[in-house]
C-alpha cells in the first residue's frame, strides 16, 4: 500500500509535512511499517503538485488490486479515520474523498509533461528510474547529434517560454556556431504574476528537466550546462541541488555521461527577483555576474552568449517535453495539438474560476473549454467578462473569443498570446481599467530602465491609469495611452517593453466604455472599484 502526498509548495503550505509524519506515525502504531505482506506494509510517499492545489492537502491511496481513491484538504488529524477505515479496513470514507469536480478538472487534460508530477517521489533518482526516467537520454545516445535534432524538429515542438520559436530550428542555430565549449541554459526564471507552472514542474519531477537538457546538450554539442531559477522557489532549488548531485554520484551528469564520450557539467545559479532576467540575454548577464539588463541583439546568444561562447536558452517547460519526444517519437508527439502548435501546454489556471491550478491541455483547446471543462465555470453564477492569457505581457480576451483555440497563433491573431501560460480569469464584478493598471504596475516596476521608450513610457502610462482610476480622468487621456503605449511597443529594446502596454491596449480596444465611465462619470461600471 503507497500513499502519495502532495509536497509541492501548496501542500506543503497547507501542512504536507505533518500529513506525511502523521501517515508514518500511524502506520509505525499499527504494525504497517515494513509489513512482510505486501497488502499489509504501507509507506508514504512525497510527490510534487497534482494540479488542484487549491484543495491541497491532496492525497492518493493505492491498495494493491484496487482503483487509487483521492481525498481532499487532508490534515494529520483525519490521517488515523482514514488508515483505520480504507486502508484497514477496506471502506472508501466517502466523505473525505473527491468527488465528481475533482475528476472534471482532468477530464480534458493531457497529461504529458505533468504526468508524474503527484507519482514520482522528486526526491528519489532510484523511483525517477523505476518509472523509466533517463531512458530517453539512453535512447538519444545511441543516435547522432543530428538525428535528435532532426526528431525534435519533426515533433513540431515549440519554445514554451512565450515566444514559441521552434525548439529544433533553435538548436541548429547554436549546433551551427563555431566553438569548441558551448553552454546550455535552463530559463526557470518564472516571474510573471499568476505563473507557477516552471515552479511546479521542479518541484515535482526534477530530473525530467535534467533529462531534458541533456537530450538537448547532446544533439547541441553542449558540455556545460545551467538552471537559471528564482531564489524565490526555495523548494525548487532544494530539490534541483539534490537531483543534480544524485545525478553526478550515479555517472548521469559529469565526465561520461552514462559511460559515452559525452560529458555534461550542470549548475544552478539563482536568480534574484528581476523580471527582466527572463529574457536570455539578461539572464546570461545575470549569470555572469553583471547586472540583469538586456543586450541588443545581434549577435544572439548562440553566437555570443555565456562568457562569448555559443549558448542556448530553453524554458522548463519545453525540456521537461523531451524526454517523451525521444521515447515515444516525433509521430506521436506531432499528432496531439494543431497543425503549428503541437503538443500540449501547460497553463496557471487562476482568478474567478471554480476550480484554480495547474493544468495541461493538448494545443487548440478552446478558450471555453479551458475556463468551462477544466476549470469548471465562473463561481457564485456570475457572468464571464474576460481573461487575461500571457501574463503581464499578454491580452485580454473577452466572451466574443470562448471558441478561440488556445495555440500561438489563434491568440496572436485575437489580441493576446500564449506568453509562459499564465491566465486569469475575471467575471462582470471586475474592473478593466484595475485590470490593466495591476499589470502596467508590475511591469513598470520591473522595466530595467535601459532605455527611455520604457522606462519613461510605462511610468507615463502609470500616472494616466492612475488618474482615470482616481477619478481625476482628462478626455484625451485614452487617444494619449494609445499614442504612447504603441511608441513603447515599437521604440522598446526586449520583449518587456514591447510587450508592456498590451494589457492596457486590448483593455482599451475591448472595453473603451469602462475606460469613458470613468473619464466622464468618475466612476466605474463594474463592482469592484465601488467595493
Ligand atoms: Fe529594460 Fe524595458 Fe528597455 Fe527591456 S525594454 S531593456 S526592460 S528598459
Amino acid at each position: 500500500v503507497e500513499v502519495h502526498v502532495c509536497m509541492g509548495t501548496a501542500g506543503v503550505a497547507s501542512g504536507g509535512h505533518e500529513v506525511m509524519e502523521a501517515l508514518e506515525a500511524e502506520f509505525t502504531k499499527r504494525g504497517l511499517k515494513n509489513a512482510e505482506s505486501k497488502e499489509r506494509n504501507c509507506a508514504a510517499k512525497q510527490t510534487g503538485c497534482r494540479g488542484l492545489c487549491a484543495r491541497d492537502v491532496l492525497i492518493d491511496v493505492y491498495i494493491p488490486g484496487k482503483d487509487p481513491v483521492t481525498y481532499e484538504h487532508v490534515n494529520a488529524e483525519m490521517v488515523p479515520t482514514i488508515v483505520e477505515e480504507h486502508i484497514v479496513g477496506g471502506n472508501i470514507v466517502e466523505k473525505w474523498a473527491a468527488k465528481a469536480d475533482y475528476f472534471q478538472f482532468y477530464d480534458k487534460q493531457k497529461r504529458y509533461v505533468l504526468a508524474d508530477c503527484g507519482r514520482v517521489d522528486p526526491e528519489s533518482l532510484e523511483d525517477y528510474i523505476k518509472l523509466g526516467g533517463y531512458e530517453a537520454i539512453k535512447k538519444a545516445l545511441t543516435m547522432t547529434p543530428e538525428q535528435v535534432i532532426d526528431e525534435v524538429k519533426k515533433s513540431g515542438l515549440r519554445g514554451r517560454g512565450g515566444g514559441g520559436f521552434p525548439t529544433g530550428l533553435k538548436w541548429t542555430f547554436c549546433r551551427n556556431s563555431p566553438g569548441d565549449h558551448k553552454y546550455l541554459i535552463c530559463n526557470a526564471d518564472e516571474g510573471d504574476p499568476g505563473a507557477f507552472m516552471d515552479r511546479s514542474i521542479i518541484e515535482g519531477n526534477p530530473h525530467a528537466v535534467i533529462e531534458g537538457m541533456l537530450i538537448a546538450g547532446y544533439a547541441i554539442g553542449c558540455d556545460e550546462g545551467y538552471i537559471y531559477c528564482r531564489a524565490e522557489y526555495p523548494l525548487a532549488i532544494v530539490r534541483v541541488i539534490k537531483a543534480i548531485k544524485d545525478a553526478e554520484a550515479a555517472g548521469i551528469l559529469g565526465e561520461k555521461v552514462f559511460g559515452t564520450d559525452f560529458h555534461f557539467k550542470l549548475k544552478l545559479k539563482e536568480g534574484a527577483g528581476a523580471f527582466v532576467c527572463g529574457e536570455e540575454t539578461a539572464l546570461i548577464a545575470s549569470i555572469e555576474g553583471e547586472r540583469g539588463m538586456p543586450r541588443p541583439r545581434p549577435p544572439f546568444p548562440a553566437v555570443k552568449g555565456l562568457w562569448q561562447k555559443p549558448s542556448n536558452v530553453n524554458n522548463v517547460e519545453t525540456f521537461a517535453n523531451l524526454p517523451a519526444i525521444l521515447l515515444n517519437g516525433s509521430e506521436w508527439y506531432a499528432n496531439i495539438g494543431t497543425e503549428k502548435s503541437k503538443g500540449t501546454k501547460i497553463f496557471a489556471l487562476s482568478g474567478k474560476v471554480k476550480s484554480t491550478g495547474l493544468v495541461e491541455v493538448p494545443m487548440g483547446i478552446t478558450v471555453r473549454e479551458l475556463i468551462y471543462d477544466v476549470g469548471g465555470g465562473i463561481p457564485k453564477k456570475r457572468k464571464f467578462k474576460a481573461v487575461q492569457l500571457g501574463g503581464p505581457s499578454g491580452g485580454c480576451l473577452t466572451p466574443d473569443h470562448l471558441e478561440t483555440p488556445i495555440d500561438y497563433d489563434s491568440l496572436i491573431a485575437a489580441g493576446a498570446m500564449m506568453g509562459s501560460g499564465g491566465v486569469v480569469v475575471m467575471d462582470e464584478t471586475n474592473c478593466m481599467v484595475n485590470v490593466a493598471h495591476f499589470f502596467l504596475t508590475f511591469t513598470q516596476r520591473e522595466s530595467c530602465g535601459k532605455c527611455i521608450p520604457c522606462r519613461i513610457g510605462t511610468k507615463t502610462m502609470l500616472d494616466i491609469l492612475t488618474r482615470i482610476i482616481t477619478g481625476q480622468g482628462r478626455e484625451e487621456d485614452i487617444d494619449l495611452l494609445l499614442e504612447v503605449g504603441n511608441d513603447i511597443k515599437t521604440a522598446s529594446l526586449c520583449g518587456l517593453g514591447q510587450t508592456a502596454p498590451n494589457p492596457v491596449l486590448t483593455t482599451v480596444k475591448y472595453f473603451r466604455h469602462e475606460y469613458e465611465a470613468h473619464i466622464r462619470n468618475k466612476k466605474c461600471p463594474a463592482r469592484e472599484c465601488a467595493e
